[in-house]
Formats: C-alpha cells, sequence, structure tokens
C-alpha cells in the first residue's frame, strides 16, 4: 500500500499551527501569527497556505494529505450545515467595542477546507486536547472525564458514558462562561460580568492589585498575602465550576493543562480539591485531578487524532513520536 498522510492545523485567537504526520507520526510543525485582516475567508486560506508549505518542508504534496484534522478556539456556528468560527477572539463584528481589525462575523473555516481537502474533521481545541488525553495522555480509560485548560482563558471538554459532548454546534464545554459571581464585576471577553474566565482566567487573574497573572502567581508563591487571598478567591471560583460539572457529569477525572495550571499547579490544587471535597461526599468521593500529560501541544496532537488510523495510534502510543516537536 502507497504511503499516505494526514494534516493537522490549530487555531488559536493569537497563532495558528499546522502539521503534516506519516505513519510513524509528527514530521513537521509550522506556526504563524493568526490572519485577522482582510476578508473572513482570510483565516481559512492562511491554514491552507501554511499546511501547504508544511507539505512542502516535509517533502510531500498537499494531494498526499488524506485526511485533515482542526482543533480551533470556539465557539462555532453551524450555518447550512458547515462549521464557522464565531470566535469573538478572531471576530471583530461580534462585539460593538471590538478593537479587532475587522468586522467579520463568522469565518467561512469548514467551507474553505472542504474546497481543498476531501476529509475534513473540525472539533473545537478542548475536545481535540480531550481526545488526545484519552488516546495518548492522561485520561487513557477513564469513561467518564474532563479536559480542562486554565491560562489566558479557561476551557472544558466533557467526556460522559465514554462520549465526547458537542452539542448543537459543537460548543459544548463552554463552561468557562458558566455564571457563578453576582457580586464580583469581573468582565469576561464574551460580554459576560461573573462568568468562571472572568473570575480566575489569566486574562483577568490580579487586575484588582494592578498586576499580571504571572506577577500575581509569583507573589502568591512568594507568600505575599493579598496575593495570596487573590489566588485563593480565583482557584476556590476554578474549584467550585469543577464541582458543578461533577454534580451534573457525575465526572470521575479532570485532566488540567494550560499556563496557569501548568507553573502553579502546587499552590492551586489544595484550595481546588477542597472546593470539590467539601461538598456532597455522595457525588465527589473518588474524584481525581490530575496534570494534563501532553502539555502545549495537546490541541495539535488531538487534531491529528481526529484523523490518525487506530493503527498508526497504537504504533504512536508506544513511541510518543510527538516528542520531537516540543
Ligand atoms: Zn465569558
Amino acid at each position: 500500500m502507497d504511503k499516505f498522510y494526514i494534516g493537522g492545523i490549530d487555531i488559536g485567537g493569537t497563532k495558528i499551527a499546522a502539521a503534516v504526520a506519516g505513519p510513524d507520526g509528527p514530521m513537521i510543525r509550522l506556526v504563524q501569527p493568526t490572519a485577522k485582516t482582510g476578508k473572513a475567508r482570510a483565516l481559512p486560506e492562511q491554514t491552507v497556505s501554511l499546511l501547504e508549505a508544511a507539505c512542502e518542508r516535509a517533502g510531500i504534496t498537499k494531494d498526499a494529505l488524506k485526511a485533515v484534522g482542526v482543533s480551533s478556539c470556539g465557539p462555532f456556528a453551524t450555518v447550512d450545515g458547515l462549521l464557522n468560527l464565531a470566535t469573538p477572539n478572531i471576530c471583530g463584528g461580534r462585539t460593538p467595542d471590538s478593537d479587532l481589525p475587522n468586522d467579520w462575523v463568522v469565518i467561512p473555516l469548514e467551507q474553505v477546507l472542504r474546497e481543498h481537502f476531501e476529509h475534513v474533521v473540525i472539533e473545537n481545541d478542548c475536545v481535540a486536547a480531550l481526545i488526545a488525553e484519552r488516546t495518548y495522555g492522561a485520561l487513557q480509560d477513564v469513561a467518564d472525564c474532563a479536559y480542562v485548560t486554565w491560562s489566558t482563558g479557561i476551557g472544558f471538554a466533557l467526556c460522559v458514558d465514554g462520549h465526547v459532548l458537542r452539542g448543537k454546534h459543537g460548543n459544548a464545554g463552554h463552561a468557562g462562561h458558566m455564571l457563578m459571581s453576582e457580586s464580583d464585576p469581573a468582565k469576561c471577553g464574551c460580554g459576560n460580568v461573573g462568568d468562571v474566565e472572568a473570575l480566575c482566567s489569566g486574562r483577568h487573574l490580579g487586575k484588582r492589585l494592578n498586576m499580571s497573572a504571572s506577577d500575581l502567581l509569583n507573589a502568591a508563591h512568594a507568600g505575599d498575602k493579598a496575593a495570596l487571598e487573590e489566588v485563593r478567591r480565583a482557584a476556590q471560583w476554578f474549584g467550585r465550576a469543577l464541582y458543578n460539572l461533577t454534580a451534573t457529569l457525575d465526572t470521575r477525572c479532570f485532566a488540567i493543562g494550560g499556563t496557569v495550571w501548568m507553573y502553579h499547579g502546587d499552590l492551586l490544587l489544595p484550595i481546588v480539591r477542597h472546593e470539590i471535597e467539601s461538598r456532597l461526599p455522595a457525588l465527589t468521593e473518588g474524584v481525581s485531578i490530575v496534570r494534563a500529560a501532553l502539555g502545549r501541544l495537546a490541541p495539535d496532537i488531538g487534531s491529528l487524532c481526529l484523523v490518525s488510523p487506530p493503527e498508526w495510534q497504537q504504533h504512536w502510543r508506544q513511541t510518543s513520536p510527538w516528542q520531537k516537536l516540543m
């Protein structure tokens, strides 16, 4: 049989990445800043060009790609049965006071990709990361689990009875926008006041003390009282979000990634754990919190997982070939 190849695209608010992989693993990964000017097609066309460039560097043609997996920040909007991006961080037309250099309301992601590739699978980036962690990482053999990223933003992906939840537009898991506080004026980029992301994401952490999130977390590590109190509040809100999901979905294990957790998990974990374990033991007993195993590459590995054949996955599980991209 002829060798065949697959492509993986990861779309974020600040950068996009394109990877090409063969049976033995990812061969190349290229990164560019996310296009935010021109027509709404500009971004998907940029992903196609970047994937073409990755093919060239890997010594193959674009036509050798039998399938392309895409992991993208959401939310999505379905228009005529095709997935469009409706992301406030990229689409300037979605919020009246946006400072983005475009007036895009939706981006025709699936339509443009289908003009170039026969087989395309698109998932939310947290869903792709969840699938990667379930295939190769910290959530193997756990049927009731969630992937959570605590970074600039806060994202979730949820799995119940072994089924990854997707919802009517593929937006299941946007629990970062669950409303939590009536009294806290923290405002999220989505427009909500007092939602999980506004209360504890890296974008907002430290605002009250006029500090960046990393300065705040470092000050807390060093024992600064005001910083510690601020971090405790954020971790409490985050823990309550995990409790709410446990109560709703009967989750067994949360794998948490993202820069805030990656660097400060030791400080945050006891507070988060207490928020879960101090409530309703019948629901919360035995719930575990683990560190996501695939790090910042989880969405990229996830995009490849969406379209890689099972026999490749078996092979990759033994060889961890993505490590050369780390
Ligand atoms: Zn929000």
